[in-house]
């Protein structure tokens, strides 16, 4: 079937299902908004906040960009997509915590790592080499780490690191900084690894991430 076809197919599907059963629900929102969560994620379509967090509409409030990032505090040029969201997330919606969610095997922090798209021009990978400068110290330390030594998993690493540089620049937006100071808001560090499907949270104390613990795991057997 063609994308297009399906994706319709998809919509009467949701018309005539879950619209009808949470009819309530969806009047409800009709009215307005107020999750208490903030998610920041890629938009690999492998990583769907929605899915990994088992979520109703209404319940997260979602930025999806290559490779997660959070860029830094800066007012001047550019039209700012991710801090218009997360202005309107913690002075508007008052949002009670904001996740970033990296994720295994993402293209963005590849390309970084590969310097794939570095020097290209707009519509030639650019827009991806500019973006991914986000992390460029990081990724620069890596690489030359893993250089050093070659049993390091740059690309994890650099998809690990790339969180922690979100969570840091979200703490250099004053409007975060003045949340967090008043403890209205909480940042947490996440990982999705598509491979096993295991989510890991950033545990600031140890910082590493940690699996949850999931109770009753079906066996593959
Ligand atoms: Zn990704």
């Amino acid at each position: 079937m063609n994308p297009h076809q399906a994706l319709i197919d998809g919509y009467r599907r949701f018309r005539l299902g879950r619209y009808q059963e949470q009819r309530l629900r969806f009047d409800a929102l009709a009215k307005g908004q107020s999750p208490r969560i903030m998610v920041i994620a890629c938009s690999d379509s492998r990583v769907d906040p929605a899915t990994v967090f088992d979520t109703e509409p209404g319940q997260i409030f979602v930025v999806r960009n290559v490779a997660n990032l959070v860029p830094p505090f800066e007012t001047g040029g550019g039209r700012h997509g991710v801090s218009a969201a997360l202005e309107f997330a913690v002075t508007q919606l008052q949002v009670e915590e904001i996740v970033v969610m990296g994720h295994g095997g993402c293209g963005g922090i590849a390309a970084s790592l590969t310097g794939r798209f570095e020097g290209a021009e707009a519509g030639e990978g650019g827009f991806i080499s500019r973006w991914m400068e986000i992390i460029a110290p990081a990724r620069d330390r890596i690489r030359e780490a893993a250089k050093m030594s070659p049993d390091i998993d740059a690309q994890r690493a650099l998809e690990q690191s790339a969180i922690r540089i979100s969570i840091e620049n979200l703490r250099a937006f004053p409007f975060v900084a003045r949340a967090l100071a008043e403890k209205r808001l909480r940042l947490t560090g996440a990982f999705f690894a598509i491979s096993d499907g295991v989510l890991h949270l950033l545990d600031p104390e140890q910082d590493r991430f940690v699996p949850v613990e999931v109770a009753t795991e079906p066996s593959a057997a």
